[in-house]
């Protein structure tokens, strides 16, 4: 896979070239600045793999059974199963179709997983600040 997002970071306050400094307890790249000493870490990449836990929770909280969405989108009944395991692909026009059965926009599904993932990766640098 072609990195789109280069692997040099520069630093936020004085742009000089961050060096890796290890890893976050979450996984993520963690980096410092050799000229001014600034920490910071890259926040996590989003994929469609992760949307999978957020969709089965929105399924849930109306009721559905993944058999029963499945096969009202003209799938067979592992379709839904495998998107939220994160294994089974999910393709833009799915997401229409499932934001459609929920009484969603496919944007709002989009931001509200969005929000949830990075407030969480929010409260985990909090927490690291607190335990200092
Ligand atoms: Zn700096």
């Amino acid at each position: 896979m072609t990195a789109i997002i280069p692997n040099e970071q520069h630093c936020p306050r004085c742009g000089a070239v961050m060096t890796r400094d290890g890893f976050t307890p979450n996984g993520r790249q963690r980096y410092e600045c050799g000229e001014c000493g600034k920490k910071t870490s890259t926040p996590p990449p989003l994929t469609a793999g992760q949307l999978g836990p957020y969709l089965q929770r929105i399924r849930e909280g109306r009721g559905y059974t993944y058999q029963a969405v499945s096969a009202h989108l003209g799938h067979d009944a592992q379709w839904l199963s495998g998107i939220e395991a994160g294994e089974g692909g999910l393709g833009i026009d799915d997401l229409f179709a499932l934001a459609d059965v929920y009484g969603m926009k496919a944007s709002e599904i989009i931001a509200d997983y969005e929000r949830h993932v990075r407030s969480s990766a929010q409260r985990v640098a909090t927490k690291r600040k607190q335990e200092r």
